[in-house]
């Protein structure tokens, strides 16, 4: 047995478990396909629960060097509402936006610190689950091949996961999924203190579409701007253009020089994909759904089931067996699963152009009400 645990992927997710179980003394190996630092598209804004878990780690110090943000400014059917985060008891009130070509990194980085290995670029390209270890074969760009072995694998591929997929795992397709698209420009705007969320974005016909325009300043010259629905007939690319149409003479943007053009992706959300736990391997992050279904943030998410995930792969090697590892699925459980459900039913509530429509409309007018609708949305009750 080469290691105790075997990751595939080094995202919020993967670096996060690295860090978690290297720390704990356990011999971890992440495997993850392209070389750092790179890129993902992503909105690049963490909520105080994201900057939580970075804290958690040791990471807080680390994160100076970005841009810390205040809350949120809302923008609705003419209206606009600035929102400070609540100074929340365990979560406290600081966000922050970091690009994942720098936060990916980070996290990574300190996984290794703590003592974990990082194989890369290789890509996970097959599993053997057998009955006390695992077999991950590993495949370089130019096609070289090994073999890692291990006690145990996690599953961290984010949203595309194809072991995930070979093991099993699906997605319960009546329950939502959203999808996203961001794009970067530059903008004199750059260093503002909020982060900016649109809440009446049309389509073509005019119809009011679940989800959110957003613009996230990143305090280095640039902007991150992108759109985010929760409806899979949309086309995201058309929705972003308008959005971006609406808001470059405020924003003051070249709307014809983005910094990087536009990529988009899906977002699980809702704990939509299961099983989350097999005989030797467990999932986490966007590759089990964990995307939180009322404002799309993941990579809280990813890194506290990254660090449950963890928790109990390392009672497990401690002797707790088999045991320790369905304790992740109920633990997921119960620590989402009633938020999520209710988010599930939120989205399908404002799948509903009227029942959406009012909501905005109502919520704008007070800033009390949007205050604690921003708290819900948050998960910082
Ligand atoms: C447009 C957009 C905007 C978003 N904005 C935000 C936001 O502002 N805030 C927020 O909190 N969340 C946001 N999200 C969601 C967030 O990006 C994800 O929830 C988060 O990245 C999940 O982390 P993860 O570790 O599960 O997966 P990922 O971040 O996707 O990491 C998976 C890693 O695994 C690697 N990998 C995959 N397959 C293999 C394999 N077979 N072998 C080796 N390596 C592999 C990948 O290269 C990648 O590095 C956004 C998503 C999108 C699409």
């Amino acid at each position: 047995m080469d290691y105790d645990v075997c990751i595939v992927g080094a995202g919020p997710a993967g670096s996060s478990a690295a860090y978690w179980l290297a720390k704990a003394g356990h011999k971890v190996v992440t495997v993850e396909k392209k070389s750092f630092p790179r890129a993902k598209t992503c909105g690049d804004g963490l909520t105080p629960r994201a900057t939580y878990w970075l804290d958690q780690m040791g990471l807080l110090d680390g994160l100076q060097e970005f841009h810390r943000y205040q809350g949120l400014r809302a923008f609705g059917f003419g209206r606009s509402l600035e929102m400070a985060w609540p100074d929340h008891p365990q979560y406290g009130n600081i966000g922050y936006t970091v690009t994942r070509f720098d936060l990916d990194q980070l996290v990574a980085n300190h996984a290794q610190k703590a003592g974990a290995t990082l194989v890369s670029p290789y890509e996970a390209t097959s599993v053997d689950i057998l009955a006390d270890q695992v077999k991950v074969e590993i495949t370089s760009k130019t096609g070289d091949k090994d073999t890692l072995v291990a006690r145990y694998l996690l599953v961290c591929e984010g949203a595309n996961s194809r072991i995930g997929r070979s093991l099993g795992v699906s997605r319960n397709r009546a329950w939502p999924q959203g999808m996203a698209i961001r794009s970067y420009w530059d903008s004199p705007r750059h260093d503002e203190p909020w982060i900016e969320s649109h809440l009446d974005i049309c389509d073509a016909d005019g119809t009011l579409l679940p989800g959110y325009g957003w613009i996230f300043p990143l305090g280095n010259g640039r902007v991150n701007i992108g759109v985010g629905l929760l409806d899979n007939k949309t086309n995201t690319s058309r929705l972003l253009d308008a959005f971006l149409q609406k808001i470059a003479k405020s924003w003051e943007i070249d709307i014809n020089s983005p910094t990087t053009p536009p990529t988009g992706g899906r977002l699980p959300m809702g704990l939509a994909l299961g099983p989350v736990c097999g005989p030797n391997f467990l999932v986490a992050g966007d590759s089990a759904g964990t995307i939180n279904p009322f404002n799309g943030e993941g990579i809280a998410y990813a890194y506290e089931t990254g660090a449950m995930a963890a928790r109990c792969l390392g009672d497990a090697l401690n002797g707790g067996g088999a045991a320790s590892l369905a304790r992740y699925e109920q633990e997921l459980d119960d620590t989402f699963g009633r938020y999520y459900k209710v988010g599930r039913l939120f989205v399908r509530a404002i799948g509903k152009p009227v029942i959406l429509k009012t909501c905005v409309s109502v919520g704008m007018r007070s800033k009390p009400i949007m205050t604690q609708v921003m708290k819900v949305m948050a998960n910082l009750r």
